[in-house]
């Protein structure tokens, strides 16, 4: 297998400096940086921090929804893999039967219906979906819900993949296997990978590197490689190393996280291995 990074290459995603101010005139909400990081091609990259610390509006400056108020943001795809966003609401169509849901990027595309219906169908049997293909995601549930949209956003065969906490909706065991799905996955396609969550377990399961942002505005005060050498499995959990990390960086952020929301729910993430 090719090693995970070849850092001689542009990196797929590049931040450097990037800020982000919300509000006008009366308050003026500094959510986010100044930020820099690279992400290189191949690697999974996870971005851990405390609730509204800039997380989700960084992945948004990068997938061009927001524009950063300062520095600059390249993402690097091509036309044939572009890049794909899982949002953190999912964002299927309602209105669309899961195998159009998970054909829409490939419309987007024109790739020919027939070879689109192909590859939705594909990636619906891969994730246990296929007989869900002519429902709709009402009859769906959450954790269905969410596969849909993995496998919407892995069937355009995405260069980079953009996630935002997209397990964070789900209860433990669900979330367990889909990190474990997702690692497979990615491990056979070599995907360029940002994934954003507040949960130190799964940025530790997935991850090449971590990197860990401050409260808000965020930048990055810290990265760790785990450990673990590839094809992971979901095995490493149980490993003293994992537990080493989790507790390292559970340091790191304990002084970033503040009282409220994401405090509580990054403090239950990290107690559950401590
Ligand atoms: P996270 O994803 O880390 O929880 P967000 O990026 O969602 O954080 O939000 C960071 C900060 O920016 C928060 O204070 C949030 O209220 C603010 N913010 C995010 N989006 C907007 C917006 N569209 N308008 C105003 N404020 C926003
Ligand atoms: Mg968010």
């Amino acid at each position: 297998m090719e090693p995970h990074t070849t850092p001689t290459a542009a990196p797929k995603v590049r931040a450097r400096a990037v800020t982000r101010t919300f509000g006008h005139s009366g308050r003026q909400v500094h959510a986010l940086g100044p930020l820099d990081l690279d992400v290189q091609h191949g690697e999974f990259c996870c971005v851990v921090g405390p609730s509204g610390c800039g997380k989700s509006t960084f992945l948004r400056i990068v997938a061009g929804l927001v524009r950063p108020s300062g520095g600059e943001v390249e993402l690097r795809a091509g036309r044939r893999h572009p890049a794909a966003m899982i949002p953190q609401d999912y964002g299927i169509y309602d209105w669309k039967t899961v195998l159009a849901n998970v054909r829409f990027g490939l419309d987007v595309q024109r790739v020919p219906r027939k070879a689109a219906n192909a590859r939705a169908r594909d990636w619906l049997d891969r994730l246990g979906l296929a007989d869900f293909a002519d429902a709709y995601p009402a009859a769906l549930s959450g954790g269905m819900r969410q596969r849909v949209a993995i496998a919407r956003a892995l069937a355009v065969e995405p260069e980079v993949l953009l996630m935002d906490e997209p397990f964070a909706a789900l209860d433990a065991q669900l979330r367990t296997i889909l990190q474990d799905e997702l690692l497979a996955v990615c491990q056979a396609t070599r995907i360029t990978a940002l994934f954003v969550t507040h949960s130190l377990e799964e940025a530790i399961v997935l991850g090449d590197r971590v990197v860990v942002m401050s409260a808000r505005p965020g930048r990055v005060i810290a990265e760790r490689r785990p450990p673990f050498e590839r094809p992971r499995t979901g095995q490493l959990r149980r490993s003293p190393e994992f537990a080493a990390l989790q507790s390292e960086l559970w340091e790191l952020l304990r002084g970033e996280v503040q009282t409220g929301a994401g405090g509580a729910a990054m403090a239950q993430s990290a107690g559950k291995r401590s």
